[in-house]
């Protein structure tokens, strides 16, 4: 599922491979996921064009084609984008495809086509238009920010943690990390954990998960080895700190993996 990380991964693939190309034609293959925009708008308006520059906010994408003129992507549950410089048969999981002038495409992905295709005049009306919280590596997020936002909830804090209109960006697989990470039980009321487990979470998410999943491009298999998230879904995973086994538990319809030893705070 695309989080911060996956969002940030593919956004600095589009930097390194889609800028500032023209745009010859693109093609729109599941109406469904536009948002706010029909299939003929969004091509007419790309047509021609070059993406100047990528911004990201949570977990959409945003891709700067001229004045005014963002295109929004979010990933939904398996989102993904591929660049190809040849020809190549599309996949059947295509959505929108990008023609470059020079023949390179650049292709959005979704297989259950749960994710959003749109266009915005500026990321930030977007952001506020869609109520969305602070991106959770903002520079300008400091702890006291963070702590105000999130801490008067009286939901499970993995759920606190995943509010976008709080807290952009993190969603089940992360939430899990920085609460492990934190040593924090995930389903320890928001408005129930002290100053001090909350400054835990904060550095955990800040210093330790996001940038470490960023550098890995949010791909588990090239985490620390103190990570729970490397052996996510594997029912015989242990523990990297204290070798217990590890519990899952239904928190606000998702699965959280968390070390019941380790993570006791708040309990
Ligand atoms: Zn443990």
């Amino acid at each position: 599922v695309p989080e911060l990380p996956d969002v940030e991964t593919f956004k600095r693939y589009a930097d390194a491979t889609a800028l500032h190309q023209k745009i010859a034609r693109s093609q729109v293959k599941a109406r469904a996921m536009l948002k706010g925009v029909s299939a003929s708008t969004l091509q007419r308006r790309l047509k021609g064009r070059t993406f100047q520059e990528t911004r990201r906010h949570g977990k959409y994408l945003f891709l700067e084609f001229g004045r005014r003129g963002w295109l929004v992507l979010h990933f939904g549950m398996s989102g993904s984008l591929h660049y190809y410089r040849k020809r190549e048969a599309a996949h059947p999981h295509d959505r929108l495809i990008i023609h470059f002038a020079d023949g390179a495409r650049l292709n959005y992905r979704s297989q259950r086509k749960l994710g959003e295709i749109g266009l915005t005049g500026d990321p930030d009306e977007f952001r506020q238009q869609h109520h969305l919280g602070p991106d959770a590596l903002d520079p300008d997020l400091d702890f006291g920010s963070f702590y105000e936002a999130l801490s008067d909830s009286g939901a499970a804090v993995k759920s606190a943690l995943m509010k976008q209109q709080e807290l952009a960006g993190i969603g089940n697989v992360y939430a899990d990390e920085i609460l492990f990470q934190a040593g924090v039980h995930p389903a320890t009321r928001a408005d129930r954990l002290d100053r001090s487990a909350w400054r835990r979470i904060y550095r955990a998410m800040r210093r330790r998960v996001l940038p470490a999943a960023i550098k890995g491009q949010a791909d588990p298999q090239s985490f620390p080895r103190s990570f729970l998230t490397r052996r996510r879904g594997d029912p015989e995973a242990r523990c990297p700190r204290c070798g217990g086994p590890v519990r899952t538990m239904r928190i606000g319809g998702r699965t959280a993996w968390y070390c019941p030893r380790c993570q006791r705070s708040g309990t």
